[in-house]
């Protein structure tokens, strides 16, 4: 979130000012800052290096071998020219205090005699290293001026943050040169003693200061423990969360809301729509679900379940109990192309019971919209299926009753409490695939109450997953076309790296002319990304769903959720750019039928961990041992879904590489509800004020969003 608002609070324990107040910063610098989101002094101070430049040297002298291509930064201690014989060369001699390097110029002019006598700081000199007579040598090196580096500033380790359009990386650490020397002064600890000393912590300002200018240099490496300074700005975001969490889940428990009945009359009638009867498990959660909402007090339960397994069906059942009491239910999806695909399956259930079912998304018509909202304000909708549309300010319903999310890893935990404070404490059900190592599920689900569906609908067989050279691409062709004879659909999927760049595009749009082209003249197909008009992909989803279209040439838009049980191949390209919770959930697209599936993954040569990480893929079907297998081997990196997909809205912590952090976060966080839950002592004044204003950033999303 970038709108937050600078004038919100009075008081504060962050300076709120805006960046105008920083010495140095005129109204075009602040135009620039404001533009990246940067509109606070606060919003500076948090706004952390990527990483940092060694200007002492990186690599210190005594370090650096002989023979190769080296760069080191070091103060000129002498230059001179000695006469050698006929010859005049040119020699400096420079040190960085751990060894000393002569460089020799043997071809010079006057300039680098002049410019050697301009020197005044240090320099980074780059060459090949030799050595000659026991001395350390570098010929014709490249020089070039550093920053003046100074003691205050970290002794020669300088931030490296991210680059900002129009403002020099030289003039925005200059920048925070200032911030940190005027403003981490007037910070306020939010944390209280008695913590930081418990879980050994830096002190807010300490922790501040070192993060923008250390005084040792950070190490680099994901494995590697965290800076004291870094470590105690992620504790803080964690214990702010685990605080949320905790006093949502208490505020819930408070709250009265709409105790459901169940009429065993239109459930048997909803029965004998189903075209399958239910799985073990799925039923298991049914049960779970009408004991919560026979309940007082709002459900608020989290519904697991991998990728296949059915959760769709739950959520519908969970809404028509909810409307068969006369209240309104909403289900909120990630895409358009979800929600939509929602709103079509859910029609045939709906219309036969007289359930009135409506769309809202915001790339509908705005007459539709309009037709939409009236329909929801004036309850004669009771049945809801949108996207983030339906958090908006101008949405009302009449009599909220359920509030259904589904794949909850692309929502924050704001917009989930967003649209639960839509209607008068509705029941909460929210639905995910993301493989949640169990061991974290607690703590960031730490608010619900879980329900796992462990077992798939039967007669699903494992989808067979191959990890293919592109050299074989033969033999993909050769498959695609047996399952197009069959009648059956594919999916070929590119990765896209964002959105906007044209060269992944340009991959899709080309790969899909190619194959009409050259190799299946005959097959339907169309691409499908995430640039086009909603009504496009709208049109190319139900075509597929309808098996007017074979084959669909995609980037990821589709990962998430898509349901055509005819596909049986999946086919991703540079399978190497995703992680292997993204994969499965790419791969969960097929084997959704008692049809064979398969996924193949097309390479163009692997190095020997890639090889090993998508041989996972290979040998396991199940979300859980995948995600797992994905942090034994690539170490504490990016959980897709848990991170990178903004899951919670974290900006400093991962929540795997700080597990330990978070659970100490969370001890810290529910002691302190414990001892005192209202926050009425003074030593926690700085905690309530950071909550208020929270809490105010999560309404301004409300208004915003
Ligand atoms: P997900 O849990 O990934 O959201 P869906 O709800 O989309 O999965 O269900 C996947 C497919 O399985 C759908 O085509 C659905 O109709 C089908 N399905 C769900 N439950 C059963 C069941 N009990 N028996 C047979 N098929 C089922
Ligand atoms: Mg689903």
């Amino acid at each position: 979130m970038s709108s937050r608002k600078s004038d919100t609070a009075g008081v504060d324990s962050l300076p709120l000012q805006p960046v105008e107040a920083i010495k140095g910063v005129g109204p075009r610098l602040a135009r620039l800052l404001k533009a990246k989101g940067l509109v606070t002094v606060e919003d500076l101070l948090f706004n952390l290096p990527l990483g940092y430049l060694d200007q002492r040297g990186g690599i210190p002298v005594s370090k650096l071998r002989p023979g190769d291509y080296v760069s080191f930064v070091a103060t000129v201690l002498g230059a001179r020219e000695v006469q050698y014989r006929r010859r005049k060369i040119y020699e400096v001699t420079l040190s960085d205090g751990t060894g000393v390097v002569t460089a020799k110029w043997f071809h010079y002019g006057r300039w680098l005699i002049q410019r050697f006598q301009r020197v005044k700081s240090t320099l980074r000199v780059s060459g090949t290293l030799r050595v000659f007579a026991g001395q350390l040598e570098i010929h014709h090196p490249e020089i070039e001026e550093e920053e003046v580096v100074t003691e205050e500033n970290g002794g020669g380790i300088v931030p490296r943050y991210s680059p900002i359009p129009g403002v020099a990386p030289r003039t925005y650490r200059r920048i925070m040169q200032e911030v940190v020397e005027s403003f981490v002064p007037q910070v306020v600890e939010t944390l209280p003693d008695a913590v930081r000393q418990y879980f050994k912590l830096l002190d807010l300002r300490s922790a501040l200061r070192q993060v923008h200018f250390p005084t040792e240099f950070p190490e680099v490496s994901k494995t590697q423990k965290l800076s004291s300074g870094l470590r105690r700005l992620i504790f803080e975001e964690l214990f702010f969360l685990e605080l949320l969490i905790i006093r949502s889940r208490e505020d819930l428990a408070r709250e009265t809301g709409h105790p459901m009945v169940l009429d065993r009359d239109f459930l048997g009638r909803v029965g004998k729509l189903l075209p399958f009867s239910l799985t073990k498990a799925q039923k298991r959660v049914m049960r779970e679900i009408a004991a919560d909402l026979g309940q007082k007090r709002p459900m608020n339960r989290l519904i697991q379940g991998d990728v296949g397994c059915g959760k769709t069906i739950v959520a519908l059942l969970t809404a028509l109990i909810v409307i068969s009491n006369g209240f309104q239910a909403a289900v909120m999806a990630p895409t358009e192309i979800l929600a939509h695909q929602h709103f079509v399956n859910l029609k045939p259930f709906a219309e036969p019971l007289g359930v009135e079912l409506v769309l809202l998304t915001s790339k509908l018509k705005s007459k539709e919209k309009l037709t939409s909202t009236k329909a929801i304000a004036s309850g004669e909708a009771s049945l809801i299926i949108g996207t983030h549309a339906l958090i908006q300010k101008h949405v009302t319903f009449k009599r909220l009753g359920l509030v259904i999310i589904d794949e909850q890893h692309r929502f924050g935990v704001l917009q989930r409490l967003a649209l639960r404070h839509k209607g008068g404490s509705p029941h909460v059900l929210v639905m995910t695939a993301t493989p949640i190592p169990r061991t974290l599920a607690m703590t960031v689900y730490g608010d619900l109450d879980v329900s796992i569906i462990d077992e798939l609908p039967p007669g699903r067989t494992p989808v067979e997953t191959q990890v293919i050279h592109a050299k074989q691409r033969k033999k993909v062709y050769e498959l695609l076309r047996q399952e197009f004879t069959r009648g059956r659909q594919a999916y070929i999927i590119y990765p896209l790296v964002e959105e906007s760049e044209k060269s992944d595009l340009k991959d899709v749009t080309s790969m899909k002319e190619h194959l009409q082209k050259e190799i299946f003249p005959d097959i339907p197909m169309a691409i499908l990304h995430g640039r086009m008009a909603g009504e496009e992909k709208q049109k190319i989803m139900t075509a597929f769903a309808r098996e007017k279209i074979q084959l669909l040439v995609a980037t990821t838009v589709i990962e998430v959720g898509i349901d055509v049980p005819n596909a049986t191949v999946m086919v991703i390209e540079h399978p190497e750019r995703f992680g292997l919770s993204q994969l499965h959930q790419l791969r969960g697209r097929v084997g959704r039928s008692s049809h064979y599936s398969y996924c193949l993954l097309i390479h163009e040569g692997l190095g020997l961990e890639t090889r090993q990480r998508l041989a996972i893929m290979e040998q396991s079907n199940d979300g859980f041992r995948i995600a797992e297998e994905d942090l034994r081997i690539r170490g504490p990196g990016d959980l897709i879904g848990v991170q990178q997909a903004g899951f919670i809205d974290l900006k400093l912590a991962n929540l795997v590489r700080d597990a330990d952090t978070l659970a100490a976060a969370r001890q810290a966080a529910l002691t302190l509800m414990k001892k005192d839950p209202k926050l009425t002592k003074p030593a926690h004044g700085a905690i309530k004020e950071k909550i208020h204003r929270q809490s105010l950033q999560a309404a301004e999303l409300l208004k915003t969003s």
